[in-house]
């Protein structure tokens, strides 16, 4: 069946799910929702494949090691490969760099380390990159992400909850990164700008679920069937019919993590 809607970044791998990962799943399938399981370790990127392995179609999984995972544990770089030969792995990550919650320099040499290594499996598997990227107090996170980048990556991806700015957003548009944006575009008016500079081919719509649930369900457990309410508001802040921009998010999906 051809989705209707494409949650490309969404963690019913995590542990909220625990034991109703399928309910979940099947709940937005039935609806023509696809999704993406972002990997945030070797372990989680393991469970998103095992997940999507029960499904023909509809759902995959990136295997990667998230940053702000950087200091809880090395990354198993062995197994993140093993793990993102299987053909439902459509990209590496999520990786990046979260200034947010590192701070100190040599958090950071490490985050940049682990992420150096993400990119260069990117290319050596030839796929995509999922990107964590957060500003914070020890500085621009998307500024050294950019030059790390540019000149190294070499099948672009997707930059996942995009909290940047318009220069940021046309670096990255420019590296070959698509921009995705989760339900915080139905409670917030800041990121209204930057998500109507993006042509139509280059944006994507997420969930993040279990977190940052939309308007309509705030405080209750986010899933990946409200990405609907994203595309919704995405096409309403863009002033563009809502058909055509739900086409754009599912076609922009499936171009980039070819699927
Ligand atoms: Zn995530």
């Amino acid at each position: 069946m051809k989705p209707k809607f494409f949650d490309v970044h969404t963690h019913v791998n995590l542990k909220p799910f625990k034991e109703r990962e399928h309910e979940v799943v099947e709940r937005s399938l039935e609806e023509g929702v696809w999704m993406i399981n972002a990997g945030t370790d070797s372990e989680t990127s393991l469970k998103a494949v095992l997940i999507a392995e029960n499904y023909k179609e509809g759902v995959y999984a990136t295997a990667g090691h998230h940053p702000n995972n950087v200091l809880k544990k090395e990354m198993d770089v062995e197994k993140i490969i093993s793990v993102s030969s299987s053909e439902k792995v459509v990209a590496i990550g999520e990786c990046g760099l979260d200034y947010f919650y590192t701070k100190d320099e040599d958090g950071i040499r490490l985050q940049k380390e682990v992420f150096d290594r993400q990119i260069e499996m990117a290319n050596m598997i030839k796929k995509p990159l999922m990107l964590h990227l957060r500003d914070g107090s020890g500085g621009s996170a998307y500024s050294d992400a950019i030059s790390m980048l540019k000149n190294r990556s070499l099948f672009g991806g997707n930059a996942h909850f995009f909290s940047g700015t318009i220069d940021n957003a046309r670096e990255l548009l420019s590296l070959g990164f698509t921009l995705s944006f989760t339900g915080v575009v139905t409670f917030t008016d800041s990121y209204d700008e930057v998500l109507c500079f993006p042509p139509l081919d280059m944006i994507m719509s997420e969930t993040d679920a279990p977190y940052v649930a939309p308007a309509s369900i705030r405080g209750e457990e986010n899933q990946p069937i409200y990405v609907k309410e994203v595309a919704k508001r995405i096409a309403e802040i863009r002033t563009e019919p809502d058909e055509e921009v739900f086409e754009a998010l599912v076609n922009n999906a499936r171009r980039v993590f070819g699927v």
